[in-house]
């Protein structure tokens, strides 16, 4: 793919004073004050980080640590982009590639239900309209969320896996000349549907069409769009949504990594979503600016590509050890990225706690039936099935390069997956899934990246 020029890099290295206060206050590295200055100075120069580009989660706080609104976080992002250029991807980064064979959305489709099978197949092929609502690729992987909830007829759902969610997964990666190829091709379809609003359903995808898209791949949209946790709450207030059961529960909320990008926005509406479904909200330890990652961002710090996933893991549990310490009877997230990977996690350490999405809390709250836990537990171990596979093909893979970024609708097509059809029916043996999470959490610390520090 050739490389098109970017708008340049956010990171302001004239006015950094190399301080090291935003690796010093990272909520994952907390480095010394000495090393952390260190590791801005190598950044910097393009010299070898031997601790940010290998430990960090991509959550975005740095940025909020600088006092000198420099962007650090963004000048990690452009590192991480060079290392991309020299070395590709690593070889299991191709399941979450759509437009690549094999990928975690085809293989899905042998797990799903018909049910699930209609509905995601309605969203990719609705007709844009005026105003739609962009469900993308993370979502599709649970359509049980929104399921056919009466929350849908206020939006046109769309959903296209060759948006990646706008860039939004490959930008924390920090595969930025990937994204400005795929901020494009946003922008060719919104123009070509004439499309007026869009609302995303992740508050990532809304930072990536109104931030990064413009400032920093140059990609200005000519629609508007608009915060779909902002909408909900004002169609809530305004009684264009009602609630007709008080929860009653006691909840902590995950603040996901790009909800730290839009100057605190994002943090305060599903809050007070939860508060009027009548949910009593105890925070974490880390939460907001400092709040830690689900796990999913520590894959963006590879360095070797067979231990991503007890990387990612050993993240996660930490989440949920924050998150049981708050004695809430639910964890709920407003990103469907993190419900997927905290639902694994949930399965793989087996925590207690209740894990929700926001719109199962609303659609509660509607008075709606939400099927609870079962479609999680079991999209849970489609996709560990699905990983596993992926982990055990990464032996046999080489890294590679993103060369296409339009689906191809071949890729799609149903696969028989015979050896994984017999992998997954083996994980329903509830033997076979005890001993496979007591291996887990055996090898898991022999496994997991070394720390220095
Ligand atoms: S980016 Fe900001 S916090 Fe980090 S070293 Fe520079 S001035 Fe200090
Ligand atoms: S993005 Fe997060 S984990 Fe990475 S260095 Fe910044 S604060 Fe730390």
């Amino acid at each position: 793919m050739r490389t098109i020029p970017r708008n340049n890099s956010l990171f302001k290295e004239s006015v950094c004073t190399r301080c090291g206060e935003c690796f010093h206050y990272c909520p994952e590295l907390r480095l010394s004050l000495k090393i952390a200055k260190q590791e801005i100075e190598n950044l910097i120069e393009g010299k070898v980080s031997h601790y940010v580009l290998l430990h960090c989660t991509t959550c975005f706080s740095c940025n909020l640590y600088c006092p000198n609104d420099c962007k650090p976080y963004q000048l990690i992002l452009e590192r991480w982009n060079d290392l991309y250029k020299q070395r590709g991807a690593p070889p299991i980064y191709r399941f979450v590639c759509p437009t690549i064979e094999h990928n975690l959305w085809q293989m899905l489709q042998v797990f799903m239900s018909s049910e699930e099978y209609l509905l995601i197949n309605r969203w990719m092929n609705q007709i844009p309209k005026d105003s739609i609502l962009l469900i993308g690729n993370y979502l599709h992987l649970l359509p049980f969320v929104f399921g056919n909830s009466k929350l849908l007829d206020n939006f046109t759902p769309v959903d296209l896996l060759d948006h990646w969610e706008c860039g939004g997964y490959l930008y924390q990666g920090g595969y930025l000349d990937v994204v400005k190829h795929i901020a494009e091709k946003c922008k060719q379809d919104f123009n070509m549907w004439k499309v007026k609003e869009i609302v995303p359903a992740l508050d990532a995808v809304h930072w990536m069409l109104t931030a990064v898209h413009p400032n920093e791949m140059g990609v200005l949209h000519n629609c508007e769009v608009v915060n779909f946790h902002e909408l909900l709450l004002k169609k809530i207030k305004k009684s264009e949504i009602i609630f007709q059961n008080n929860l009653k529960r006691v909840v902590t909320v995950h603040d996901n990594c790009f909800s730290k990008a839009g100057d605190g926005r994002y943090w305060d509406s599903p809050r007070q979503i939860l508060k009027l479904s009548g949910c009593k909200i105890v925070e974490m330890e880390h939460n907001r600016k400092d709040s830690l990652c689900c796990g999913f961002g520590s894959g963006a710090s590879w360095n070797n590509p067979f231990r991503i996933v007890f990387d990612i893991m050993a993240v996660s549990k930490r989440k949920f050890q924050e998150a049981e310490a708050t004695k809430a009877d639910a964890l709920i997230t407003y990103c469907g990225g993190c419900l997927y990977l905290l639902w694994a996690s949930r399965e793989l350490f087996g925590n207690k706690i209740d894990v929700f999405h926001i719109i199962e809390i609303v659609r509660m709250s509607m008075g709606e039936t939400i099927y609870y836990p079962e479609p999680h537990v079991r999209r849970a171990w489609d996709l560990i099935t699905i990983i596993n596979y992926h982990l055990l093909m990464s032996l046999l893979r080489k890294p590679f390069w993103i060369d296409k970024i339009s689906l191809d609708e071949k890729i799609l097509e149903s696969k028989r997956y015979l050896g994984l059809r017999i992998l997954r029916k083996l994980f329903d043996v509830p033997i076979i899934r005890i001993l496979y999470r007591k291996g887990f959490r055996i090898v898991l610390p022999k496994m997991v990246t070394p720390r220095k520090f």
